[in-house]
């Protein structure tokens, strides 16, 4: 008796293993799987739940299976924005954290991700965000607990910056204290107390400003604001907790120090120099360059971005050639946006940004899935398309390999097995 229920038993779960249950067969006309320098032609990815069982041919098909035809789609791993701020707006960036509260910023910042999310991004970093408090942290736990649709996000509540600098108010007469956009530290204590009460509330990554920026007014994206000191301690007091550091730095020197303390990324890194970059090889350190975000300031008449305009007018062709030399260097790249707040598919133009470099198109898709997810240090769970990683699936109509627009134009949209957006099926 005992062995006939055993049995039983042992064939209901042999199954249940091979008809599975929640099985959905992705049936790929092309797959870019972030893993191989080619695209493979008939491929089907096999999902069960959240995650990725097997890739393969069409024999993986079972009599039940939900199929999903991509046959007429190029398909490949959900993508990684490294750098967003989905709480700013572009235009009033500075002072629009004091006019909505923390639970409006929630809301609208809900909207900013869930639209990124259907733009294609599955993942992002937060890269420090405009709200007083620690909206962008609210809209990620909610979204983990299951109470919205959403993309992972790791990332910084805040930047932390100097007095003075790229994440304070610098045009306002003392006699107006407002709380800044980001969190005010000068001195290396002053720094071991925001890196702490960052991780408490939540961030997994500390964002700091060594330089100034060229977004914010009153300030300059060739000073050093940050010091060596308050730049080691963040990095060692977040090493602490495992939380790494993304260093906002143009100027080379500034970009030198953020190596030397020990940050994980340098965003932007505008100004670069061959000592820099072979300080960075050196030590492993990623750049990204956030190259969207310049180019749409560049069309713009808004008052408030005429600075960066103009600093973007002057230095464009020398930093575009900086970022060759360090791509032909060999500086790791990864791949970010700078998203604030503009027209989600925006930020795909990314993409065609990085072909300008010396990218091939698969190379900079490889950025922005594997290598990203390799950064954040998640590269076991997203970032490529084989058994055992998350279903973060996106889909194309035309063939990003030959033009790479088609970045912004993801067509579907799957994550942890659900599918978010099914545009034309
Ligand atoms: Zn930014």
């Amino acid at each position: 008796m005992k062995k006939s229920l055993f049995l039983i038993v042992c064939c209901t779960l042999n199954a249940l293993l091979l008809t599975g249950q929640n099985r959905t067969v992705i049936i790929c006309g092309n797959l870019i799987d972030g893993i191989s320098e080619t695209a493979r032609a008939n491929t089907v990815i096999l999902v069960e739940g959240e995650r990725i069982v097997r890739v393969g041919t069409r024999d993986l098909i079972a009599p039940g299976d939900s199929i999903v035809d991509l046959s007429g789609y190029t398909v490949m791993p959900g993508l990684i924005d490294m750098h967003v701020h989905p709480n700013l707006n572009v235009s009033d960036y500075q002072i629009s954290h004091l006019k909505g509260s923390s639970a409006h910023k929630a809301l609208v910042g809900l909207k900013a991700v869930q639209d990124l999310l259907a733009a294609g991004w599955t993942t992002l970093r937060v890269a420090g965000d405009g709200d007083v408090g620690y909206a962008n942290m609210d809209i990620r736990d909610a979204i983990n607990n299951g109470l919205f649709k959403g993309p992972r996000i790791y990332g910084a509540g805040h930047y932390l910056s100097i007095s003075g600098g790229g994440g304070d108010i610098n045009f306002l007469s003392h006699e107006q204290e407002l709380i800044p956009d980001g969190l005010i530290v000068d001195g290396p204590e002053e720094m071991r107390k925001a890196v702490r009460r960052e991780i408490k509330y939540g961030s997994d990554w500390i964002k700091v400003l060594v330089t100034g920026a060229f977004m914010s007014a009153g300030d300059n994206p060739n000073n050093v604001h940050m010091s060596s000191e308050e730049l080691k301690m963040a990095v060692e007091e977040a090493a602490r907790r495992d939380v790494p550091v993304m260093a906002h730095a143009h100027a080379a020197e500034g970009i030198k120090m953020a190596v030397k303390a020990g940050a994980r990324t340098i965003e932007h890194g505008s100004f670069i120099d061959e000592e820099a970059m072979n300080l960075m090889i050196q030590h492993g350190t990623w750049l990204i360059p956030t190259l969207s975000v310049s180019t749409y300031y560049e069309g713009t008449e808004d008052a408030y971005l005429q600075k960066a305009k103009e600093i973007r007018k002057q230095r464009k062709e020398s930093m575009y050639r900086n970022y060759q030399l360090a791509r032909r260097k060999g500086v790791k790249f990864g791949l970010g946006s700078d998203f604030v707040g503009w027209p989600a598919p925006y930020s795909g133009n990314e993409f065609a940004e990085y072909l300008k470099l010396g990218f091939t198109p698969m190379q900079a898709i490889i950025t922005a899935t594997a290598v990203n997810a390799q950064i954040l240090k998640k590269e076991t769970e997203i970032g490529t398309l084989e058994a055992g990683k998350y279903a973060d699936i996106i889909a194309t109509k035309g063939n990003p390999l030959d033009d790479i627009s088609e970045m912004t134009r993801v067509k579907f949209v799957m994550k942890g097995g659900e599918i978010i957006k099914n545009e034309g099926l």
